[in-house]
């Protein structure tokens, strides 16, 4: 297949760029991916339940719903869909090729597209602790921006794990609804920049536990109320009553694919242009978490596909009217 513009991704920001390429008269395909870095089809807010902060839903939103939605608009449009994951890009020349699982051996042919919109999202780093399968979303998150204001977080005590600049914020962030929230620190130091560990530390809702694994999830079966933690010099165990386990370990953005075709930084998020969506080869255009490791929500997301989408339609048009003037060009010679 050759599409003049390709998506890869499904969630707000590859639906987002999909609806205005759609609109734009760009007859977008997108591969929405099958299970790509764990995710179902529609992205990181399949994974969760109310979503309150989304505009244009007062009463809020299921995620799934809201991810159900983007597709049938995208699909309203035009646009077409394909259940697939893209496991292999050659973006050294145009058009750009790009390979489906399961048909991307050195024999099989690529699908082919003038400009690519990569909008693959990251993966909330997780622990797998005994009890997660069990009490994920019902106590245990990735996303204290997301979910720390859930009625089942008031007035209770929290644990944050991580010591980074994210595990700082969240902490501090959730101190606004907790009782109390724990900062479980495997080592005895902070990552997080001066700046941000000096205000988690002197924040009086918030106590570090240092040298603290968190090993275990426990509960009633149906909502979580206690962790285990370790000591990491001692191995001592004991149990820390919690109503909330948040993990802000980090993201992994899902760039693995590109095999370092793109440029991104060190924790391989996708580079841009600042302000725009044009990464280091022309043409091809990131959008959302793939490459915002900053604020990681589903409007900023959404916003930046529609970036990637204006962005893409300006570079086609510059690219037929290049064509032209060199088809003129070549004319007048004859
Ligand atoms: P993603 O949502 O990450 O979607 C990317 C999609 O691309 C995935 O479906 C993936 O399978 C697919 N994909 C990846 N690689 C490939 C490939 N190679 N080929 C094809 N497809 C591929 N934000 C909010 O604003 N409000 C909230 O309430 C909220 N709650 C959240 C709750 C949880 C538990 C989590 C984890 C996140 C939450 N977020 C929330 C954050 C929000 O979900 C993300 O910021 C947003 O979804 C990012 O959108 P995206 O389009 O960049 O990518
Ligand atoms: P990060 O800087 O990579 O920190 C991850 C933290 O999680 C580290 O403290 C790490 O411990 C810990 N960790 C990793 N794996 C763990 C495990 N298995 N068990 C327990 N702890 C584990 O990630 P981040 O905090 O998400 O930040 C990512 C980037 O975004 C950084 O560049 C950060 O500065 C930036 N950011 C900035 C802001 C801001 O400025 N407002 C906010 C958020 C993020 P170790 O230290 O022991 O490795």
């Amino acid at each position: 297949m050759h599409a003049k513009v390709i998506i890869v991704g499904s969630g707000p920001a590859g639906h987002t760029a999909a609806i205005y390429a759609a609109r734009a008269n760009l007859e977008p395909e997108m591969f929405e991916g099958m299970m790509a870095g764990g995710v179902a089809p529609g992205g990181q807010l399949t994974t969760t339940t109310d979503v309150e902060n989304f505009p244009g839903f007062p009463a809020g939103v299921m995620g799934g719903e809201l991810t159900d939605k983007f597709r049938e608009q995208s699909e309203r449009f035009g646009t077409k869909i394909h259940t697939e994951t893209i496991t292999r890009v050659d973006l050294s020349s145009r058009p750009f090729k790009l390979w489906r699982e399961y048909a991307d051996g050195p024999e099989d042919k690529p699908d082919t597209c003038d400009a690519l919109i990569i909008a693959t999202g990251a993966t909330a780093k997780r622990l797998f602790i005994a009890g997660e399968d069990t009490y994920w979303q019902r106590g245990m998150s990735a996303c204290a921006v997301c979910d720390g204001a859930a009625p089942i977080f008031r007035n209770k005590p929290l644990v944050v794990v991580g010591g980074g600049d994210s595990a700082c914020e969240e902490a501090t962030f959730l101190t606004k609804y907790a009782s109390h929230v724990y900062l479980a620190v495997r080592r005895d130091a902070l990552r997080a920049s001066d700046i941000m560990a000096k205000r988690a530390i002197a924040n009086p809702k918030i106590t570090v536990l240092w040298n603290t694994h968190v090993t275990e999830a426990k509960g009633d079966g149906d909502l979580l109320s206690h962790v285990v933690l370790k000591d990491a010099k001692t191995n001592e165990t004991r149990e820390l009553e919690v109503s909330g386990l948040f993990y802000a370990i980090g993201h992994t953005p899902n760039t693995a694919f590109l095999s370092g075709q793109l440029e991104t930084d060190e924790s391989g998020y996708l580079l841009v242009q600042p302000g725009t969506s044009l990464t280091n080869i022309k043409g091809v255009f990131a959008a959302g978490d793939v490459q915002d490791k900053r604020y990681r929500q589903a409007i900023t997301a959404a916003g930046s596909g529609c970036m990637a989408a204006l962005d893409a339609e300006k570079y086609l048009e510059e690219l037929e009217a290049e064509e032209r003037e060199k088809k003129e060009k070549d004319n007048s010679k004859l």
